[in-house]
């Protein structure tokens, strides 16, 4: 719970911060929020991820503060002589990818910070909630238990980000009153104005990740009468286009744009296999369809990684989509009843006549 989590941190002379593989908004954000406000008590940190923060967090106040952990005896001396590694925005310590037997080997504390369902249990103290919209909502609060007069402009803006990053832009389920409240304090002691801070984040779009989204929106498919829809980006595709899979975030709310669709997937192919990215809305959950494959996350949002072909992989994810989620169950017989509703044999003709599209002058 916040206290016995707050304890350690305040009682500890040097920190540890770390946070998931692949980090996003919310994972950078807390973890910064989390950095500034342990420095300004006095106590040393050190940010540690396995990857670099994502291109659009590169602005975050304090972003130098965040290096890639690279394996060295200096950085694992860090780990080594910290008194307490705390972890945010993750419910399992593999997720930090290859700090974890830098940590398992230490005799620092662990702590954990985190909103995703079941977190595990092998931390010293844990402040989690998998009802809280992101970890950023559980850092404020953790900031806020203390002192809330430490939230100053940089701690505001990073939690602000991480929230904001984590509910889709307040659009969620995850999104309560509570979490409005917890913004309009951020943007009172912040000073904060959203809008550079959204457009800093959204804004970001380059021509080759345009150009990548063009050819993504061109592989959608329907499936499941209308209620799954899913896209591909190969690696061919990121060729062509000359983008990276940093350019493709967001693009899996595309395909669940779409009217009548409850489930979206992503297939992002890589050297070794295939990430996917599952999405949906309101009560349809997803993450169970995810964990069968290894993966996991929240109820609305998921991911996993599977080895394999990426035909291979997309079609195994489908065939065992209408196992996991109840929504899908029944393949159309295709009735033709509801003109919303597009068959497999529609979908097709679309995507022929998109194809004819694309292949003729303009
Ligand atoms: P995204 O599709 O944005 O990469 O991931 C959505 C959510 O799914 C993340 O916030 C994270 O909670 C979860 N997630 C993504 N990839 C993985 C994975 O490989 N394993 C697990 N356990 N969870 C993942
Ligand atoms: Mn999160």
């Amino acid at each position: 719970m916040p206290d016995s989590v707050l304890r350690l941190l305040l009682d500890s002379s040097s920190v540890v911060i770390s946070t998931h593989i692949r980090p996003d908004g919310d994972a950078i954000g807390s973890q910064l929020a989390l950095a500034h406000f342990l420095e300004g008590q006095g106590v040393t940190v050190y940010c540690l991820n396995e990857d670099p923060p994502p291109p659009n967090m590169e602005w975050l106040p304090g972003i130098e503060k965040v290096k890639v952990f690279d394996g060295s005896l200096e950085q694992r001396r860090l780990i080594d002589d910290a008194d307490v590694v705390a972890v945010v925005d993750t419910n399992k310590l593999e997720r930090i990818g290859s700090l974890q037997t830098a940590v398992e080997a230490s005799r620092a504390k662990r702590v954990l910070i985190d909103h995703h369902l079941d977190p595990e249990d092998s931390f010293d103290a844990t402040f989690t909630r998998d009802t809280a919209s992101s970890a950023g909502e559980l850092v404020y609060e953790l900031i806020a238990q203390h002192d809330a007069d430490c939230i100053n402009e940089a701690i505001a803006t990073n939690l602000y980000a991480a929230i904001t990053t984590d509910t889709g832009s307040f659009r969620y389920n995850s999104v309560t009153p509570h979490v409005h409240e917890v913004v309009a304090d951020l943007l009172r002691r912040g000073e904060l104005s959203p809008e550079p801070i959204h457009s800093a984040i959204y804004d970001t779009r380059t021509l080759p990740g345009l150009r990548l989204l063009a050819r993504s929106l061109e592989s959608l498919k329907v499936r499941f009468r209308g209620r799954l829809s899913y896209m591909i980006i190969s690696r061919s595709m990121l060729a062509d286009a000359e983008a990276s899979t940093d350019d493709a975030e967001g693009f899996v709310n595309y395909p669940l744009s779409m009217r009548g669709v409850l489930v979206a997937l992503l297939f992002t192919e890589t050297a070794e296999g295939a990430k996917i990215s599952f999405r949906s809305k309101g009560q349809v959950a997803v993450n169970k369809l995810a964990r069968a494959f290894d993966g996991g996350g929240h109820r609305n949002a998921s991911g996993a990684f599977v080895e394999g072909e990426l035909d291979d992989v997309v079609e195994a994810v489908l065939a065992a989509a209408p196992k996991h989620i109840d929504v899908l169950e029944k393949e159309p017989e295709s009735t033709g009843s509801d003109p919303e509703e597009l068959t497999d044999e529609d979908s097709e003709y679309l995507s022929q006549l998109l194809n004819l599209k694309s292949q003729s002058p303009s």
